[in-house]
């Protein structure tokens, strides 16, 4: 039976067709390879942590009262209600929860469903590269083109680290008349990387001289390590080109839970509802009103989070630094960059096939978040996830230097 089809195209684009077979996203394979050695997984990114005790409590409590049903297809008012005033509270953003709110099945299906309701085969999209793998599949699963803005290594005084950044210059060049939509991650998988103001500023105004869309990813908007979250949609005119994307996963530990959200103005909602009720119509009804509780948690749940997290990454990064890897030091985010070249590894791909056998470690490829043979200098770069324990870090560590010693 044939059975080539808007899958393929989807696979393709997202570099998993290998010699004719279709394999599984790197996060998945991965985790069984983490899974397969008793590898330390440093790779997928989800954390040891458990979510708030009031968050949990209050999906336990859903689930006792019996609400266990279909929920409405935007949402549970509830949460459409505490993501409007989240991000008031957080951005002094206003959007009328009724109209321009729309739950969605975790980050994925937002984005998933935004970019099937918006694109026709043969426009552009613009997004970083490296990227999350989702977006190219969705690029191949609409028939667009996919435009790309290296990240690029960014020669460093001193300390000898990794400091990644984007040229703006070749962010402006990305644009042409058939730009449909730009889709931007801030704080930005997989590099930690947050897009300055007079990049962010960029997008808007060349989103406008376009008339393209925004599309913006901003899953790690509490996991931020100094300078605090700007959201594209504040910038001067942004907000009524703009779908705004995030989801409970990261900032409530409850990656498991799918649950995510949209706001945009209410043509964009509508369109993008068009698609969304033929994927999931809905899901996870306990989860909702247990998301809606966290979102209401006093700033300090949040800042706590991102200081913790932030511990870990210094352990982390300090840690493959003296082993020898030259890492660069996210801004945001769960994840942390190595390069493998100053020990005398520059394919991170075979060297990620390698260490879960080698050292009982788990990290990924950073070529996984290119376009095949567009990882260039990130060829000998891996990421690492610190939203683990401090003992899985500790203890994947340790693992690392034996594995190190005879290549320093
Ligand atoms: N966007 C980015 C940048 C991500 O890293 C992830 C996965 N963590 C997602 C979207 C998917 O989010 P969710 O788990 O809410 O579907
Ligand atoms: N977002 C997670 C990561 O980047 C993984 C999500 C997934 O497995 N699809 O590691």
């Amino acid at each position: 039976m044939e059975t080539t089809g808007p899958w393929t195209r989807a696979t393709a684009a997202a570099g998993l067709m290998k010699d004719g077979e279709a394999r599984p996203t790197v996060f998945a394979r991965m985790s069984a390879s983490a899974a397969e050695h008793g590898a330390l997984n440093l790779g997928q990114g989800y954390p040891d942590d458990a979510p708030p005790p009031q968050v949990a409590e209050a999906a336990v409590e859903a689930i006792r009262q019996g609400r266990n049903q279909y929920p409405p297809g935007a949402g549970e008012a509830v949460l459409r209600e505490a993501i409007a005033e989240h991000q008031q509270h957080w951005y002094g953003l206003t959007w009328d929860p009724a109209r321009e709110v729309l739950v969605t099945t975790g980050a994925t299906e937002a984005l998933a469903a935004t970019v099937l309701a918006l694109v026709e085969p043969g426009d552009e999209i613009v997004t970083i590269e490296p990227f999350y793998d989702q977006y190219a599949a969705l690029t191949g699963l609409t028939g667009a083109v996919h435009r790309t803005v290296p990240v690029t290594s960014v020669a460093e005084e001193g300390s000898g680290d990794l400091v990644l950044d984007i040229d703006e210059d070749a962010l402006r060049g990305a644009f042409s008349q058939r730009t449909r939509l730009v889709l931007v991650n801030t704080p930005h998988n997989p590099t930690g990387l947050m897009l300055r103001e007079s990049a962010l500023q960029a997008i808007v105004d060349e989103a406008e001289r376009h008339d393209a869309l925004i599309v913006t990813d901003e899953v790690y908007e509490h996991l931020t390590f100094g300078t605090s979250h700007r959201p594209i949609a504040t910038l001067p005119g942004a907000q009524d080109r703009t779908v705004s994307i995030s989801s409970a996963g990261k900032t409530f530990s409850v990656t498991g839970w799918k649950i995510g959200w949209i706001t945009a103005r209410p043509e964009l909602v509508t369109a993008i509802t068009g698609v969304k009720q033929w994927l999931t119509y809905s899901s996870g009804a306990p989860f909702q009103p247990a998301v809606a509780a966290g979102l209401g948690l006093p700033d300090s749940v949040f800042h706590d989070l991102a200081s913790d997290l932030r511990e870990r990454r210094d352990l982390l990064t300090a840690g493959l630094r003296e082993i020898g890897f030259r890492v660069s030091i996210p801004e945001a985010g769960y994840f942390t960059v190595a390069d493998a070249g100053p020990l005398g590894e520059g394919d991170a791909d075979a060297l990620a096939a390698r260490l879960p056998v080698e050292a009982g470690v788990v990290g990924i490829p950073l070529s996984a978040f290119y376009r095949d043979g567009n990882a260039g200098a990130a060829s000998s770069y891996l990421r690492m996830a610190f939203c683990k324990s401090r003992e899985t870090i500790e203890r994947a560590l340790e693992k690392l230097d034996a594995w190190a010693t005879p290549r320093r």
